[in-house]
């Protein structure tokens, strides 16, 4: 399977295509919902206003780059695309 063409491997065993996550960093976030600004519904926020995203969030796929924007976005850099 690794190797044929059509077949996506990206990391993982042949045939797995590894799904981006993203990740809170504890004690950071200051609540400036730029994360919120770019995509609510990968970045929410709880009811403080504080990023909910939590430690270890899958991003849909097709979603990567919207990840990848709203974690730049955050001006305290409490965001991370996890590897
Ligand atoms: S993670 Fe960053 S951008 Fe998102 S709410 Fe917290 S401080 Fe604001």
């Amino acid at each position: 399977m690794e190797g044929e063409p059509g077949v996506p491997v990206a990391g993982g065993a042949a045939g797995e295509v590894l799904a981006v996550r993203v990740g809170l960093v504890p004690g950071v976030c200051e609540g400036h919902a730029q994360c919120y600004v770019v995509d609510p519904d990968l970045f929410p926020l709880d009811d403080d206003g504080y990023s909910g995203v939590g430690p270890d969030r899958p991003v849909p796929p097709g979603e990567e780059a919207t990840a990848e924007l709203g974690v730049s976005a955050c001006p305290v850099r409490a965001l991370q695309v996890l590897p």
